[in-house]
């Protein structure tokens, strides 16, 4: 006699469900799933009993007549797929036919199902995976579906579920996933009768992401802002990949939102290249310690996808996952780039009319005599610039003094912190006119800030940090290019390098001379230093070959797509942060302006490269409730 035997469909269905259906909140996600397949614009949630007294879910989709609501509980049976060539453009949510006859065969399932124009609901009650009963029913249009007493027959299951908090958890995580990605469907929760979520149907993308991640503060958008309006779920026509979402700025997240949610095609999926992708591409914006929080959603044609390929569809496969890593990268560097700009224009934009009138002080500009040029600082920069802003500087400063006070504009003197020289401050007009920013710095605090002013706002900026991030900037920039400028060594340096660094040296010699080096060989492992990187010139040229030379020799590449390794991003980091000015430095207030103006010339000037932010914004109103003020 043969020994083995085809399980019974119970049996079957039981196994079934120890893949599909492993805690409640797998119940959960799978019944509203279906409510989102069928079109729902409004699922409300009601959970007991941790999640195994009672689970559920009502919604307003087109639900089903009595043949199918009999048919749903057979394995396999779904309305959903019907050809195997389907499984590769899948844009339902559900598509095995699998989670009912599952959810049935572990519980007592109850469905009260009435479709769009029929008169009267049919009413299925299943124990165990046996039909109980079926009646017709008067209900309103939809699906109710019911589980009671999941798992009673598995002890071993129930055994193995976490205390109820947990499960809970997990059950308001499976809801809030669905609801980030379907902001147009109305959604409630409630957990032992207690309201814990509730969101109105028709929401923005925006909206719902702040109301579910409890999050009120800036919100940087992955996509450009004229795809605002593409709904969640819309693929890119041209079968291109689309990528929406948000990042919340991390040290403002709440600790318990402070996450990173994955969609792929209105699907949360756990996938570690996108998580690791996002990281590496917020490198230098994150605080160490601190990991990206937000949602990223990647809508891709169902073909480039294969959602088949684990029990819960957590986990799933690109066609092209380099193409995918591409663009995911290049979407958080553009929202940052967006971000930085927006923030450019609100500090460094000047003054319009209006506001001048309104404060009269922060119209402002220093002019010197050519004696009072401030002598060359580590601010000063070591090369050519290029750049409107900086290059305004040397005009700036040989214009000399006797700029007449215009208007009704104010002038007001201030003691330079530095020279003790009473400096002159004319008209603004001028300053404008000459591309300069709007920020007026109105002194140094701790030797450390530099306090600025601009309508209504003032700006407390950190200034080796600021410099820091400049500096960082521009070494990258110019390794990138191909070829950092140099600055000449007036006494070369003789170094005898340890063996390891000296063939490491021998080995990439041309990527070290892109970096604006010029050594020459000495013989053994000695080298003589004849050019550093003109951005580190004011540091010990040994120490920055040396520190260049260890990174190296442990980065197998500097560079790729057009972006640094994050070894290399945090050689340039560690040299910037040497060679900027630092804490204790006092600041002429020519020093300051051309801080200022470097900033404003920056993609990026908001963050050192370690993450740090280098300044913060405090409104007028804010500054007003420190005093009690507030309607003054
Ligand atoms: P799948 O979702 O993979 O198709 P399920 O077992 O989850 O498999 O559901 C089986 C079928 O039952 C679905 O294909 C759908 O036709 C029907 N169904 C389930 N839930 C609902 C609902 N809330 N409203 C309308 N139809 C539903
Ligand atoms: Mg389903």
């Amino acid at each position: 006699m043969s020994r083995i035997r085809l399980l019974s469909e119970q049996v079957a269905n039981q196994i079934a469900a120890g893949e599909v259906v492993d805690r409640p909140a797998a119940v959960v996600k799978e019944l509203v799933e279906n409510s989102l397949d069928a079109g729902a614009t409004r699922v409300d949630i009601e959970v007991e009993g941790g999640g195994v007294g009672l689970v559920r879910v009502s919604d307003d989709g087109e639900g089903m007549d009595k043949d199918d609501v009999l048919l749903c509980l057979e394995r396999h049976a779904t309305s959903k797929l019907r050809e195997a060539v389907e499984l590769q453009d899948i844009r339902s949510l559900g598509f095995r036919g699998e989670a009912l006859p599952s959810i049935a065969s572990v519980s007592w399932l109850t469905i009260l199902s009435r479709q769009r124009g029929q008169p009267l609901g049919t009413r299925a009650e299943v124990r165990h995976g046996v039909l109980s009963s079926v009646r017709e029913q008067g209900c309103s249009m939809g699906t109710v579906m019911e589980v009671r007493q999941l798992f009673a027959n598995m002890p071993a299951r129930k055994k193995f579920l976490k205390s109820q908090r947990t499960e809970l958890f997990h059950m308001e995580e499976a809801v809030k996933n669905l609801a980030l990605v379907h902001p147009h469907c109305a959604f409630s929760l409630h957990v032992e009768g207690r309201s814990v979520l509730l969101c109105p149907s028709g929401e923005s993308q925006a909206d719902r992401m702040r109301r579910i991640f409890r999050y009120q503060d800036v919100l940087i958008p992955l996509h450009a802002p004229q795809d605002e309006d593409a709904g969640p779920g819309e693929f890119s026509r041209d079968g291109g990949i689309r990528i929406t979402g948000y990042l919340l700025l991390p040290e403002k997240a709440p600790a318990r939102t402070a996450r990173l949610r994955l969609f792929v095609n209105q699907r949360a999926v756990q996938d570690a290249m996108l998580r690791h992708t996002v990281r590496e591409a917020l490198q230098g914006h994150l605080m160490r310690g601190y990991l990206p929080a937000g949602m990223l959603h990647v809508h891709v044609l169902p073909a480039e996808v294969d959602v088949n390929v684990h029990p819960a569809k957590r986990e799933i496969r690109f066609k092209s996952t380099e193409v995918v890593r591409r663009l995911v990268a290049a979407a958080v560097t553009a929202a940052l780039e967006r971000q930085e700009q927006s923030l450019r224009e609100n500090l460094f934009a000047p003054a319009s009319a209006g506001a001048k009138q309104a404060y009269p002080h922060s119209i402002g500009r220093t002019t010197y005599t050519s004696q009072e040029q401030p002598t060359r600082s580590a601010l000063a920069s070591a090369e050519p610039q290029p750049l409107g802003g900086l290059g305004g500087m040397t005009d700036f400063a040989q214009q000399g003094t006797g700029r007449s006070v215009q208007g009704q504009v104010q002038a007001v003197a201030w003691d330079d912190a530095v020279t003790g020289q009473s400096v002159e401050q004319a008209a603004g007009a001028d300053l404008e006119q000459q591309g300069f920013s709007g920020l007026r710095p109105i002194g140094q605090l701790f030797s450390l800030y530099l306090l600025c002013e601009r309508q209504g706002q003032l700006v407390v900026i950190d200034q080796h940090a600021a410099h820091e991030r400049i500096l960082y900037g521009r070494m990258v920039q110019h390794y990138l290019s191909g070829q950092a400028p140099g600055q000449r060594l007036l006494f070369p340096v003789t170094i005898e390098l340890e063996p390891a660094l000296h063939e490491t040296l021998e080995a990439r010699q041309e990527e070290v001379a892109t970096m604006g080096f010029v050594l020459n060989f000495f013989g053994d492992h000695t080298w003589v230093i004849k050019q550093v990187p003109a951005l580190s010139s004011g540091l010990a040229a040994e120490v920055v070959l040396q520190e260049v030379l260890t990174t190296l020799d442990s980065a197998p590449l500097a560079a790729q797509d057009g972006r640094l390794s994050p070894a290399m991003e945090a050689v340039f980091a560690s040299l910037a942060c040497k060679a900027a000015i630092k804490a204790g430095n006092r600041l002429a207030t020519q020093e300051m302006l051309d801080l200022l103006a470097q900033m404003e010339a920056s993609d990026i000037f908001s963050r050192c490269p370690h993450g740090r932010p280098v300044l913060k914004i405090f409104s007028a109103a804010e500054v007003e409730k420190w005093f009690h003020r507030h309607g003054s």
